[in-house]
């Protein structure tokens, strides 16, 4: 099937006299009829639902969709997309591993590897995102587990090389984790150029109106745990709180998947609620349509933007002179994504000017939903980071995000024009 087809179809088929809609399975627990069945399952060795905290129908379907759209092997949703990161870079981090990622990922996930995974021990080197290979392999060491990073940053917009990312993880066999929220796999599939792990917000574009927050997380099933020797034990190595269970060997390529959910959903448990996976699964049904849309509507408002007088810089990759260009042409030939960011002549002040006289575009703390959204990272998502953390993020003090929406893109630019006014 093609991705299109997959969105409608993959991850759920009803049977004879079904629900066509993905039917909504919310309960916590499921029934058996002797111990002895029940047992099995907390064994792992028969397959069946019995509490929704480890696996839920409605939750499956959904996971399994997003599996095929990525083109992955196995996927777990999770309760919001901080979740899937944690959990996507602890199911195979402990106390005293280490972490390198590009310096510009999203603010939560760069807190997330800076200040709370060192509490649990694990420690992060953040890298230019466009640092060269050798630079990048400079800042491995012999226990680093995980090359981290994200195929368009969230909100630097930065394109990231990731055939080069894959070369300098596998070079050190450790896996690339690529938070692939903005890209969708409509525009970029990253295991096609080497990502073994692909994460998500699926609160973003996977949903796309705002409804549910959400993560997820999908293994292509291409990284070889066993031949790394012991450095993934976790995976390889008897797991004594499920009866001496080797993932690897019980589970092969679902391996990572089946730990992430049987250990971490299990302790942790930030898990997604059914009614949540039914609202991005109606989501995903249309997420073709709309990157389509958003898209176009973005190269429009940058291109006003980017000849406006007032504004000083624009940043989005579809625009021919934009640092990022030949990148997005390589990794994301149908479009980027609708998220544009831009700097105002007069800075600070004249930013917040023009979003305080904003009439369409909504001021909000989200993105890559259908109505048109502004924010202002200094002082909204990035405050916590001072100025030098903002530099090294690609935010400058005045940059304003814009997500484009889906909206007529003249009624959008009209209210970009009028906002300038004032700016
Ligand atoms: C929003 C976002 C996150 C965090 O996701 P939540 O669903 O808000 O927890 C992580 N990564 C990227 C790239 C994001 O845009």
């Amino acid at each position: 099937m093609k991705l299109e087809t997959e969105c409608i179809h993959a991850g759920y088929t009803p049977g004879k006299g079904e629900p066509c809609a993905l039917p909504i399975v919310q309960s916590t627990t499921f029934k058996y009829d002797t111990t002895d069945e029940m047992g099995q399952l907390f064994d792992l060795k028969a397959e069946g639902y019995f509490y929704t905290r480890l696996q839920n129908p409605t939750n499956d379907a959904v996971a399994a969709k997003v599996a095929e759209l990525e083109g992955g092997v196995a996927a777990i949703l999770t309760s919001s997309g901080q979740a899937a990161n944690f959990y996507a870079v602890f199911n195979i981090c402990e106390a005293g591993d280490h972490v390198v990622a590009a310096s510009t990922i999203y603010g939560g996930t760069f807190n997330l590897l800076a200040v709370t995974l060192k509490k649990l021990g694990i420690e992060c080197t953040f890298v230019d995102t466009d640092a060269s290979y050798e630079e990048i392999c400079a800042a491995f060491r012999p226990n680093t587990k995980v090359l981290f990073a994200e195929t368009i940053a969230n909100p630097a917009l930065v394109i990231l090389d990731i055939e080069k990312y894959a070369k300098a993880a596998h070079a050190h066999q450790v896996p690339l984790i690529v938070d692939n929220t903005f890209a969708t796999p409509v525009n970029c599939r990253p295991f096609e150029w080497g990502a073994d792990i692909v994460t998500h917000s699926t609160t973003k574009y996977m949903d796309g109106h705002g409804l549910q927050v959400g993560g997820v997380i999908v293994d292509s099933g291409n990284f070889d745990w066993e031949a790394c020797g012991d450095k993934y034990h976790g995976l390889t190595t008897p797991d004594e709180s499920y009866h001496g269970i080797v993932y690897t060997k019980q589970f092969g390529k679902k391996a990572y998947i089946t730990k992430a959910t049987s250990q971490l959903m299990r302790d942790l448990g930030s898990i997604p609620s059914p009614m949540n996976c039914f609202l991005l699964n109606i989501g995903l049904e249309t997420l073709p349509l709309r990157m389509e849309r958003h898209c176009s509507n973005a190269q429009k408002a940058a291109e006003f933007l980017d000849a406006h007088e007032k504004v000083v810089s624009v940043n989005f990759a579809g625009l021919p002179g934009d640092k990022y260009h030949a990148l997005a042409e390589k990794y994301l030939p149908n479009g980027t994504c609708g998220v544009i960011s831009f700097e105002l002549k007069g800075g600070r002040e004249a930013a917040v000017r023009f979003m305080d006289s904003l009439k369409l575009a909504n001021i909000a703390t989200h993105v890559a939903s259908s109505r048109t959204m502004v924010l202002h990272p200094a002082s909204h998502t990035h405050r916590q980071m001072n100025d030098a953390q903002l530099l090294e993020a690609g935010v400058s003090p005045g940059m304003i995000r814009l997500s484009v929406g889906i909206e007529n893109i003249e009624d959008i630019i009209e209210d970009l024009r009028q906002a300038l006014e004032n700016a």
